[in-house]
């Protein structure tokens, strides 16, 4: 039998890379979609730590590839907050 998709929230619940707490899941591009149009890795963040990624970005001119992925990664390696 097949049911549809559709239950209302996005994403699943996993842990966070970031935080660690167990929550609803949002994809994050590495490479934001505006510049690089889907492009590149995607990471699983919640959806606070997904906002703080999305800050950072927006604080910044357009970057290279390896930039974001240098930034994704010390934001994720980053200790509190
Ligand atoms: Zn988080």
């Amino acid at each position: 039998m097949a049911r549809k998709k559709h239950n209302g929230k996005r994403g699943k619940m996993g842990i966070c890379p970031k935080c660690h707490a167990k929550r609803v899941l949002t994809k994050h591009h590495v490479l934001p979609r505006r510049h690089y149009f889907g492009e590149g890795e995607v990471v699983l963040l919640c959806r606070k730590c997904h906002d703080d990624m999305e800050k950072i970005i927006n604080r910044r001119e357009r970057l290279t590839r390896d930039e974001y992925r240098k930034l994704a990664r010390k934001f994720l390696t980053r200790n509190g907050g």
